[in-house]
């Protein structure tokens, strides 16, 4: 299979493209380097079944090309990074929303299969835990600039269906849980390798709020065999499916956890959310996937517990220091 993924040199996408690779096919990926990073990707690079082309997708006649090339499109390129979106609204949102248009557009043209990644983000402030794929979405006032993110990220969603059911293109879309593992950056304000480089160099461990707000972490090893689960079966189109983990904790507990497996000896210290975000910022709770509907499906079960993804994050970051 010729699989096409945009945002392949970022976090996710350049461990499904190794996956791809590792299963015996021939991998695309189109990238622009705005927060992916090419160091993801010198592995892959050795590979002669991958390619890559550094480039936004928004440069409709090379993405139109790589699309054509291609059997089925990941769209994973994307503004990610809630400190990224209060900083740079505009860029978000047009990234996300622009770029999606195109992608889909493109795919259009032959009826190629494309998988959307959407955020857990567009759960908002609902109130359901755990989050089911067909409950009501729960948006903050536009005035608050987290909000653009889940809103740019829905209205992906609305576009991903609204071309299935209107057009027969095959779309599925994905809503990533928080997602963590080797190579993601602490740079746009993700607490797992934030925390961890925080404490490998001794400096304290920034937690926002009080630290009683709770997030479940899916490690990307298990993520991307989801995706490509659901990629290969039939009936995922037309349709939305949570990804994540069910193994819930609160941010205060992480940085003990993140302290005692890297034998620090960082404080540990509370920052408010307007001086971290900005003023008025809103934090969700608590954030839970269900996660029955892509289990029922594909069979998928998160098996990596967080004790072995902190570690394996603290010895990527250790090699790095
Ligand atoms: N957070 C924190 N310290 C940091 C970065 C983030 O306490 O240095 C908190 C953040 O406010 C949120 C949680 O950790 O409550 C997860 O943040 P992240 O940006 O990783 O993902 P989010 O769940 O917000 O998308």
């Amino acid at each position: 299979m010729r699989v096409l993924i945009t945002g392949g040199s970022g976090f996710i996408g350049s461990h499904l493209a190794d996956a791809y690779l590792e299963r015996g096919d021939e991998v695309f990926i189109i990238d622009d380097l705005s927060t992916g990073s090419i160091d993801n990707i010198q592995q892959a690079k050795r590979n002669p079944r991958f390619h890559y082309t550094i480039d936004s997708v928004q440069n409709y006649p090379v993405l139109a090309e790589l699309v054509d090339t291609c059997d089925v499109v990941f769209h994973l390129a994307a503004a990610v990074g809630v400190k990224l979106i209060v900083e740079s609204p505009v860029r978000t949102i047009e990234t996300n929303v622009r770029g999606t248009e195109i992608v889909l557009a493109a795919a259009n043209k032959k009826k190629k299969k494309v998988l959307v990644a959407s955020t857990s983000e567009v759960y908002g402030l609902s109130e359901q835990v755990p989050f089911r794929e067909d409950g009501n979405l729960v948006m903050g006032a536009t005035t608050k600039g987290r909000w653009s993110y889940a809103c740019s990220k829905a209205i992906d969603e609305f576009l991903a269906l609204a071309y299935w059911r209107e057009k027969k293109l095959p779309t599925i879309v994905v809503r990533l849980f928080n997602t963590v593992g080797p190579r993601q950056t602490g740079q746009y304000g993700m607490v797992i390798p934030t925390l961890v480089k925080q404490a490998l160099a001794g400096r304290p461990l920034t937690v926002y709020g009080d630290g009683t707000q709770t997030r479940c972490f899916g490690y990307v090893g298990d993520v991307v065999g989801a995706l490509m689960g659901l990629m290969d079966h039939d009936d995922a189109v037309g349709q939305v499916f949570n990804i994540g983990s069910n193994e819930e904790i609160s941010i205060g507990q992480l940085a003990e956890r993140i302290r005692e497996l890297t034998g620090s000896t960082s404080e540990i210290v509370h920052i408010p959310y307007s001086e971290a975000y900005e003023e008025g910022f809103e934090d969700m709770p608590r954030r839970v996937p269900d996660i029955g509907k892509i289990g029922k499906l594909v069979g998928f079960q998160p098996k990596t517990k967080l004790d072995g993804i902190l570690q394996q994050v603290i010895a990527y970051h250790s090699e790095r220091i």
